[in-house]
């Protein structure tokens, strides 16, 4: 990808001084809105990533306020009230909701569709939740779990903000692709790098001008290439903070995984901010079922984070999942599942079957072990070797493992496609 220099697209000169960010415009979010509008106020935020040479009230908010904190803004008591939030380059006060826009600072598009970027700031203090949904283009369900949750909060209600990324990855949502323009996976690029590769660049922006805004993150995904998942939280649970927020999500099964180098979760827990992937249904599909049952997630966040006026308490608490092995076919043809997501398996049952269509030969897939179903195929044509079902394991009371929990199976690096493990796993 062409990459021009930062000062090229900086912009907006001028509104430079501390005094002079820009208040956010209040608007009601549930209130529908037309395109200009939303380019007309993107075009008032001044660029996200202040250059070096050109001060502005990013730099201000980087300087004076310590990394991976809540940007209210202490420093600038008497310029703004008590829990302003100053994102993006503009002031979004206390009790208010508003729209601002994202881009990567390397974009050369001179008409990039900036990344709308929805806050609701409450009316009293808290921390700051981040959402962050489609970093895989091709991953709806997140896309409406985020829009939902942001524009059913009242901000006079609210304890802190919430800050919602519908599509982080809007260059692959417009091609139906999980990938970037340039065919990388976005979240293998995080926290990034000003001077790497385009995608490097677009983490790194990303990372810097939102993520870095946020006290908690939930980044939402579902299973990749015809899969779907279970709702369920990836959580490194050896972090305090990442397992106490993963008691937040009600009845949310949690797998333990510690992320992908280059995942947001990751990179976002690496620099203090507990981080959560939360996982609903199939890409390309839009799951009326995964996408309430992920609001109700999230909605027992907030009322667990103190953050929205409960009790919001959703179920009883799922079980934790501290391994899970993929079951692969070893036969192409057309695979028909006889299970559903979140069925418990025994050891030897049927899990589907694979017709070779010329053949007419039919091959059972069975269950290597006893577990639940956490994510699963849907039914279509696969290759040998495709990885068909994600069998969660659970701990036994004691905490050990069962003994075919074969670590050997989970080390495999290449699954069918070329896509790893870590892939399978689809954040
Ligand atoms: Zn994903």
């Amino acid at each position: 990808m062409l990459v021009l220099p930062l000062q090229v697209i900086a912009g907006e000169p001028g509104a430079a001084a501390a005094g002079a960010v820009p208040e956010a415009k209040s608007v009601d979010l549930g209130q529908p809105v037309s395109n200009e509008e939303i380019l007309k106020s993107a075009k008032t935020q001044r660029p996200s990533s202040a250059s070096p040479d050109e001060p502005g009230a990013s730099e201000l908010e980087e300087s004076e306020i310590p990394e991976g904190q809540a940007v209210y803004s202490d420093a600038l008591s008497e310029l703004n009230p008590p829990n302003t939030l100053l994102l993006l380059g503009a002031k979004v006060p206390p009790a208010t909701s508003t729209r601002l826009a994202w881009s990567p600072s390397q974009s050369f598009e001179g008409i990039a569709v900036p990344t709308p970027v929805l806050v609701v700031n409450g009316a009293n203090s808290g921390p700051v939740l981040c959402l962050t949904a489609a970093i895989h283009g091709d991953e709806l369900n997140g896309i409406e779990i985020v829009r939902r949750v942001l524009y059913n909060l009242d901000p006079q209600e609210l304890s802190g903000a919430v800050i919602g990324v519908p599509i982080a990855n809007l260059q692959g949502f417009r091609r139906n692709s999980r990938y970037l323009t340039d065919r990388r996976d976005l979240n293998r690029f995080f926290p990034g790098n000003p001077t790497g590769s385009s995608a490097s660049r677009i983490a790194h922006s990303f990372f810097n001008d939102v993520v870095r805004h946020c006290d908690a993150l939930v980044d939402l995904h579902t299973g990749s290439f015809h899969r779907t998942n279970l709702l369920q939280l990836r959580a490194d649970l050896g972090d305090p903070a990442i397992l106490e927020l993963t008691h937040g999500f009600g009845s949310t099964v949690v797998l333990q995984s510690e992320g992908a180098p280059g995942t947001l979760r990751r990179a976002a827990a690496e620099i203090g901010i507990p981080a959560v992937t939360l996982e609903a249904g199939a890409p390309l599909r839009l799951d009326e079922e995964g996408v309430q049952q992920g609001v109700a997630g999230i909605e027992t966040l907030l009322s667990h984070m103190n953050m929205m006026k409960g009790p919001r308490f959703w179920g009883n608490p799922e079980p934790v999942y501290y391994e899970s092995r993929w079951v692969r076919a070893d036969q192409g043809g057309i695979l028909l599942s006889s299970v559903s997501l979140g069925e418990e398996v025994d050891r030897g049952e049927l899990l589907g079957t694979v017709t070779d269509p010329i053949t007419n030969v039919r091959v059972e897939i069975l269950s290597p072990l006893a577990g639940r179903v956490l994510g699963m195929a849907l039914n279509q044509v696969v290759l040998p070797g495709f990885a068909a079902y994600h069998i969660g394991i659970q701990a036994s009371d004691d905490g050990e493992l069962p003994d075919e929990s074969d670590p050997e199976s989970t080390d495999e690096d290449v699954a069918d496609h070329g896509v790893s493990e870590d892939d399978l796993l689809a954040e």
